[in-house]
């Protein structure tokens, strides 16, 4: 066909979604197949258009205006866990993650200009004015907390009452876990033991630090023991994944900016975060700038931030640190955490630190690369996908009869607590650098077990 009569991509593609999603990664997607058997959806119903090839087939047909984009097509990507299982499994390094996030964002808006609505309630009240904030929700879980002590909340369950609720109410209020005594705030600054070798800053987080402080804590303690500073900066915010991924760009950005303002102050060698979702997120402040929120500036500032980011077990595998002395004799599962492994591509680093705990043996299961369900608010938005998975997840577990399960991220450790409760099997949930500080306390498993 002469050049003058050919129809160029930018012509036909749809206006909703050209140039917003990736059309180089959608053409890199050489329908191989070989992501297939990685993606959790697919397992469970089948379904092509429940895979990755099948969900990139759709998304390049509706970027391409080929395929109408109804709710059908619209029910297999919203689907999708977001667990980028499949870019691990493709050997042509298709960014799955990027194409459903870009295009998710893409889709929101159209439905905004076209429908005039933008979130729905659960969106609103939950996702966007209270979890990324952290006083607010430590001030609303203070009822629950009450509950817990006076054993209400087994009243609440046992007589149904439970059931007035709606579903995604009751869905949180019994993955909520067993709260920990009031842990306090933890300082500006913890010096280093020692001979100081590093000034870091740890990353709180917002359901993180009112629900897993604990783990803050244990973080600081392995870190000043290995001889660095420890700066918790107090204007620190939320990652903002959850606006980022309920399409609220600019407010994201603006959190991600307060973040790199707050850590930027303190002039810190890295930024730590103990929590998989959250550090993939600050990892990936880069995607923010195709936002088009953030100015030039901004943008080198987002970058600089984000190439100092760290997981917690990725640094201290760095530091090699000296094995500690306390005994733990458990035999422990390690649930890769998809945001670790498959977002940030670690998987060695948490299981090294726990080799390195005297009497501590971690056994494998089947399909550590398939999500547990969690996958953020997944588990509140797809609940019997997520069911299904975290079943699936905890059948694998239990084959293995552990005494102790180790995840590296707050929301796989909801999930699986809650799914143990409902089973009625009393195996506690740990991140691995508790377990490490644990060991470098010397405290003994009959103590920790019942924290
Ligand atoms: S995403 Fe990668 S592995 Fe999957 S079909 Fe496309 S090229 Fe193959
Ligand atoms: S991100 Fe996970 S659920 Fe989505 S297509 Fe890839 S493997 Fe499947």
């Amino acid at each position: 066909m002469p050049s003058s009569q050919a129809t160029t991509h930018t012509e036909k593609a749809s206006p909703d979604f050209q140039g917003f999603v990736p059309h180089d990664q959608l053409l890199n997607c050489i329908h191989c197949g070989l992501c297939t058997s990685s993606c959790p959806t697919y397992l469970v119903t089948g379904n092509e258009n429940d895979s990755p090839r099948g969900r990139i087939h759709l998304m390049r047909g509706v970027e391409e205006n080929r395929i109408e984009l109804n709710e059908r097509v619209r029910g297999h990507l919203d689907l999708c866990l977001d667990c980028r299982s499949c870019e691990t499994a493709c050997p042509s390094g298709v960014e799955y993650g990027q194409l459903i996030e870009k295009f998710r964002l893409s889709d929101r808006q159209k439905q905004l200009q076209e429908t005039g609505k933008g979130l729905n309630w659960f969106e609103r009240f939950f996702l966007r004015d209270l979890f990324p904030h952290r006083r607010k929700l430590e001030r609303v879980l203070w009822p629950a907390r009450l509950l817990q002590i006076t054993n209400l909340d087994w009243l609440i369950e046992k007589t149904g009452l439970i059931k007035l609720l709606p579903m995604p109410l009751q869905r949180m209020q019994r993955m909520l876990p067993r709260l920990q005594r009031d842990q306090p705030k933890l300082p500006r600054t913890l010096p280093a033991k020692g001979t100081q070798k590093s000034r870091v800053g740890l990353f709180l987080g917002c359901v993180a630090d009112v629900m897993f402080r604990h783990v803050h804590w244990a973080c600081a303690r392995v870190l000043q023991e290995a001889g660095c500073e420890v700066v918790v900066p107090t204007d620190q915010q939320c990652c903002g994944a959850m606006e980022y991924h309920t399409g609220q760009t600019e407010s994201a950005t603006h959190r991600a900016l307060a973040n790199v303002d707050a850590f930027g102050d303190q002039l810190v060698d890295v930024v730590l975060v103990n929590v998989a979702g959250c550090g993939a997120m600050l990892k990936e402040y880069t995607h923010l700038e195709k936002a088009g929120h953030a100015n030039s500036e901004d943008v080198n500032r987002l970058n600089r931030f984000a190439g100092k980011v760290r997981d917690i077990t990725e640094y201290l595998a760095e530091l090699d640190l000296a094995p500690p002395q306390g005994e733990l004799p458990i035999r422990v599962v390690y649930q890769d955490a998809c945001h670790l492994k498959h977002a940030q591509q670690i998987d060695q680093a948490p299981r090294e630190l726990l080799r390195k705990i005297p009497g501590l043996e971690i056994m494998e299961i089947l399909e550590p690369n398939i999500c547990c369900g969690a996958a953020g608010s997944y588990n509140l938005q797809q609940p019997e996908m997520s069911d299904e998975l975290g079943n699936r997840k905890i059948n694998h577990i239990l084959e293995k009869s552990p005494d102790a399960i180790v995840s590296a991220n707050a929301g796989c450790a909801l999930q699986l607590m809650a799914l143990l409760k409902q089973r009625g099997k009393n195996i506690p949930v740990f991140h691995p650098v508790e377990l490490f500080d644990a060991s470098q306390r010397k405290v003994p498993w009959e103590e920790l077990r019942c924290r």
